[in-house]
């Protein structure tokens, strides 16, 4: 079908399951353009390459691979790569969830985020299964969602996180970021030079008890929809930390004397 634009990205690399079967599952939606990063960029958060030329291989009809990062890709379609600015931005399918804080080094999530600075309307969506299992049931979870929010659009800022679990979802659940307890120590161990190195993020993440949580959502087997708010601003605590405004001025006017 022609019509509207619809960039698809991810950060498992132009080449994965998950992005084809996002791809296909949001074809009747509008045009679809995959611009996505030519090898897997998980973790890679919302890194821009600002000091090396980008390079874009066409590996299909409306699919390109870029030597860059998730956000590049965003940043590259949408500021003049395709050919009108595309309507929705969807990053995925991601090889793997992503719940709670999980989000703050996505770089699935990122391409989203990228999307919505760029003022256009995005979505990220994450499968339980890292193996790339049932990615058709995520697929349609994902032209779901994405078909009501190119009607209904999302507040100023706003982008949707959705998590779809390894089965097919028993319904749909909006959902809060959940939070993860940090209880796992950075692995140290020795090379065969006799040298230390260290390992992170070698054990499961375990998550706090909150029933209204993603992770809680995706646990009992629904997919979860979160809004996220790109301003990560505390408007509580910027209230209640006013008086630091003072005490702060006059110790640095002290300093100058
Ligand atoms: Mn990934």
């Amino acid at each position: 079908m022609s019509g509207a634009v619809i960039l698809v990205t991810n950060d498992d690399g132009v080449h994965a399951a998950g992005l084809a079967a996002l791809a296909r599952a949001l074809e009747p939606l509008g045009e679809v353009y995959v611009v996505a990063p030519d090898r897997e960029q998980s973790a890679v958060g919302h890194a821009l390459t600002l000091h090396r030329p980008l390079r874009v291989e066409t590996v299909g009809e409306r699919r390109y691979a870029v030597n860059g990062t998730p956000s590049d890709c965003v940043n590259l379609a949408v500021l003049g790569f395709l050919p009108e600015r595309p309507v929705l931005v969807a990053s995925g399918i991601n090889h793997g969830a992503n719940l709670g804080e999980d989000v703050t080094y996505s770089g699935t999530v990122s391409a989203a985020m990228e999307g919505t600075l760029l003022g256009v309307t995005s979505m990220a969506v994450s499968q339980s299964d890292p193996d790339g299992s049932g990615f058709e049931a995520a697929g349609e979870v994902a032209a779901a969602v994405a078909a009501r929010l190119l009607v209904e659009g999302l507040p100023p800022r706003t982008l949707l996180n959705v998590n779809v679990p390894r089965e097919a979802p028993r319904g749909v659940k909006l959902a809060r970021l959940g939070h993860r307890v940090y209880s796992e120590k950075a692995l140290r161990e020795t090379d065969p030079r006799g040298r230390p190195y260290y390992w992170i993020g070698a054990g499961p993440p375990v998550w706090e008890e909150d029933g209204e949580s993603d992770i809680a959502a995706v646990h009992d087997g629904y997919a979860a929809v979160t809004p996220l708010h790109l301003d990560l601003t505390h408007h509580g605590a910027l209230r209640a930390m006013s008086a630091w405004e003072g005490g702060l001025t006059a110790l640095l006017k002290k300093r100058k004397r």
